[in-house]
């Protein structure tokens, strides 16, 4: 669907759930649509490189990265369509840049994870979630029983990440990983 009077529609889930994917698949239609669309993202996330957004499937989309939310507006220019991923990282601002966009008549799509590792609410996403026009949230598959997971479990050597590890972490804390889990197969040791 397009909205020219603003629109703001938040994709959100734990990791492997899709966002990305869901994300660029509505950004294909814009496209062909003839929207013209602007995908920005966050510097500090280094999973992709500088000026391609590439999901877990395969599908890519090149975007513009900024060092926080105030670089967003000035990056927009005549785009109909912003999207903006990995919402979590950016900074308390970003709210208020996607209700200014949507003022502005933009359509805005946000992808993020709305929990961190240990289960916490994340970064700006439940204000993002209670401003939105339109929630899409999305679950994975918990790689322990196969049933639907909406939490994100880290893995540091391979055992559960206790809740006073760091929420990004920058190289050397181990083989870190992780996997989509379930309510009862999401293990945060210390978390009260
Ligand atoms: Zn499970």
């Amino acid at each position: 669907m397009f909205y020219t009077h603003g629109w703001v529609h938040v994709i959100a889930g734990c990791m492997f759930c899709g966002k990305t994917d869901e994300m660029l698949r509505l950004l294909r239609r814009f496209s062909i649509a003839g929207r013209r669309v602007l995908l920005v993202k966050p510097r500090l996330d280094t999973r992709t490189d500088r000026v391609t957004v590439v999901s877990r499937s395969g599908a890519q989309h090149q975007a513009v990265t900024v060092d926080d939310s105030s670089e967003i507006e000035a990056a927009v220019s005549e785009a109909d369509i912003v999207a903006i991923e990995e919402a979590q990282f950016f900074d308390e601002r970003l709210p208020e840049v996607v209700e200014q966009l949507a003022r502005l008549g933009k359509q805005v799509v946000v992808t993020g994870l709305d929990r961190d590792f240990r289960g916490v609410p994340f970064g700006t996403m439940p204000r993002l979630l209670a401003l939105a026009d339109q929630v899409t949230k999305l679950t994975a598959i918990c790689m322990v029983c196969g049933e639907p997971a909406t939490r994100t479990q880290r893995l540091i050597d391979g055992e559960p990440a206790s809740a006073d590890s760091p929420l990004i972490v920058i190289g050397g804390m181990g083989d870190e990983t992780y996997e989509a889990r379930c309510r009862l197969h999401h293990d945060v040791p210390g978390l009260d």
